[in-house]
C-alpha cells in the first residue's frame, strides 16, 4: 500500500555491464536522492558489481555511506566550505578543488582538526594525506579554476600544506555541458588542459570527464594514450532505460462528493459531482515538485501558458493515470497522500489498484524499491500474484 518503483533489476544490470564495456573504469555517481533509488541501494549494487570507486554529490553524503559502505576511493563531487569533523580523518575520501578559496579552506580545516594532539591520526605521527582532484573550468562556468590560473596551483598548494597536512593530486577533473557544447570544443578545453598541466608540472596522468558519448571517449583515449580517463555517470548509467522502471501508487480510498460539498485540507467546493480517490504519495514523495524548465519554441510557451490558466481556477493536473488517463488533483498534495478527482460518469479505481505515476526520478522518494525476483531464489511456491520482492524499502 505504497508508492512504489517496480525495477527489471536484470536488466538494469545488465546495462551496468555494457556501460563497463563501453567507458572501461567509469565511475557510478552516487549523490542527492540517488536518482530515485536512494544512495544505500544504489552503493549496494555497485559494490556487488565489483565498482571499487564512486563519486559522491557532497561531504554529507560520504559521510552516510561511509557508515555502511566501504571503498577504494569517494570522489566529493561539490567543493567544501564548512567545517569537517573526526569521522572526516579517513584515508579514500578524494575532493574536488576548483579556486584558491576552496583549497585554503579544506586545508585549514583539516588543518585544526589535527592541530588538536588528541586525535589518534596525530598519534601516528605521519602526515595526513588530503587528496584532491583539481577542478578545470569548462564552459559550464560552474566551479573550477580558470586555465590561467593552472600555473599557480602548485603554488598554492605549496602555501597550505604544512607537517601535519600533505597534498596529493589524484587528477584533473572537467565537466561539460550535456547539450549546446559540440565534441571539438570540448576536445580543445581537454587539450588546453593537459598540455597546461604538462608545461607546469601538474599531475595529470588522469582525468575525470562526463557527458561524452562512447565514440567520443573512445576517441580521447587514442588521442592521449598516456592519460587515463575515467567517465562519470549518473543519469546515464541508473536511468537511460525508461524500460527497466515503473513508478505506481496505490488507491487506498475512493468517497463520493457532490457537487458543492466540502472537501479535504481547504474545505474546497466540489464543482461537480464525482468521487475523491486517495492514493500513496505526496510532498514528501517529491509528488507535485516540478523543477524549473526552460521552454523552447511557441508550443511549449502555449502549453504552459494553457496550465498557466488552469492555474488560476485552482485545477492542477497530476503525474497519476488510470487507463491511460491524466488526472486531476482535487487539491494540493498532502505530505504523504494526494487526493485526486474523478468527475462522475468516469470509472473509477478501486481501493488497492495501483495507479501509475509519473515522477522526476532526481526528485522522487519511493516508500518502496520491488525488483523482479531473482530466477535462482525462485522457490516454485511463492505466490504468483506476487510482482516481486520487496528488497530494500527506502528511507
Ligand atoms: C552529478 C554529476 C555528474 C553526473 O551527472 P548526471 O547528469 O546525473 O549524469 C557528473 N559529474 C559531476 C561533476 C556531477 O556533479
Amino acid at each position: 500500500m505504497s508508492l512504489t518503483l517496480y525495477l527489471n533489476r536484470r536488466a538494469w544490470l545488465s546495462h551496468m555491464e555494457e556501460t563497463e564495456k563501453r567507458f572501461p573504469g567509469f565511475i557510478p555517481v552516487i549523490k542527492g536522492n540517488g536518482y530515485g533509488f536512494g544512495n544505500r541501494y544504489l552503493a549496494d549494487e555497485v559494490l556487488q558489481a565489483g565498482k571499487e570507486d564512486i563519486a559522491v554529490g557532497t561531504v554529507d553524503e560520504a559521510r552516510q555511506l561511509e557508515k555502511t559502505h566501504s571503498f577504494r576511493e569517494m570522489i566529493v563531487l561539490t567543493p567544501l566550505l564548512t567545517e569537517l569533523n573526526v569521522a572526516d580523518l579517513v584515508p579514500g575520501r578524494v575532493y574536488t578543488v576548483g579556486s584558491r578559496e576552496q583549497l585554503r579552506h579544506l586545508a585549514a580545516s583539516f588543518e585544526r582538526l589535527l592541530s588538536d594532539d588528541r586525535r589518534a591520526w596525530t598519534q601516528t605521527g605521519a602526515p595526513f594525506r588530503l587528496n584532491i582532484l583539481i577542478k578545470c573550468r569548462s564552459a559550464m562556468k560552474r566551479y573550477g579554476f580558470d586555465l590561467q590560473e593552472a600555473g599557480k596551483v602548485l603554488d598554492w598548494i605549496r602555501e597550505v600544506e604544512s607537517d601535519r597536512v600533505r597534498i596529493e593530486v589524484k587528477g584533473l577533473s572537467i565537466h561539460f555541458p550535456k547539450t549546446g557544447m559540440d565534441f571539438a570544443a570540448k576536445e580543445r578545453e581537454i587539450g588546453n588542459w593537459l598540455e597546461a598541466a604538462r608545461k607546469v608540472g601538474l599531475p595529470a596522468g588522469r582525468m575525470y570527464v562526463s557527458h561524452l558519448t562512447p565514440d567520443q571517449f573512445q576517441n580521447l583515449t587514442r588521442q592521449w594514450p598516456e592519460v587515463e580517463f575515467s567517465m562519470r555517470l549518473g543519469t546515464d548509467l541508473w536511468l537511460s532505460d525508461k524500460s527497466f522502471i515503473e513508478t505506481k501508487s496505490t488507491v487506498l480510498d475512493v468517497k463520493e462528493v457532490k457537487r458543492g460539498e466540502r472537501f479535504g485540507y481547504k474545505q474546497l467546493r466540489s464543482y461537480r459531482n464525482g468521487w475523491l480517490v486517495c492514493v500513496a504519495g505526496g510532498t514528501a514523495n517529491g509528488v507535485g515538485l516540478e523543477s524549473p524548465a526552460s521552454a523552447r519554441g511557441l508550443k511549449e510557451r502555449l502549453k504552459l501558458t494553457v496550465f498557466w490558466i488552469f492555474h488560476l481556477f485552482n485545477l492542477h493536473l497530476s503525474p497519476f493515470t488510470y487507463k491511460g488517463k491524466r488526472l486531476w488533483f482535487a487539491e494540493p498534495p498532502h505530505m504523504q497522500t494526494s487526493v485526486l478527482f474523478f468527475p462522475s460518469g468516469s470509472p473509477v479505481p478501486e481501493v488497492g489498484e495501483e495507479l501509475p505515476v509519473q515522477l522526476r526520478m532526481t526528485t522522487a522518494t519511493f516508500d518502496r524499491l520491488v525488483t523482479d525476483p531473482e530466477v535462482e531464489e525462485l522457490s516454485g511456491r511463492e505466490e504468483q500474484e506476487e510482482k516481486g520482492k520487496a528488497l530494500n524499502a527506502i528511507p
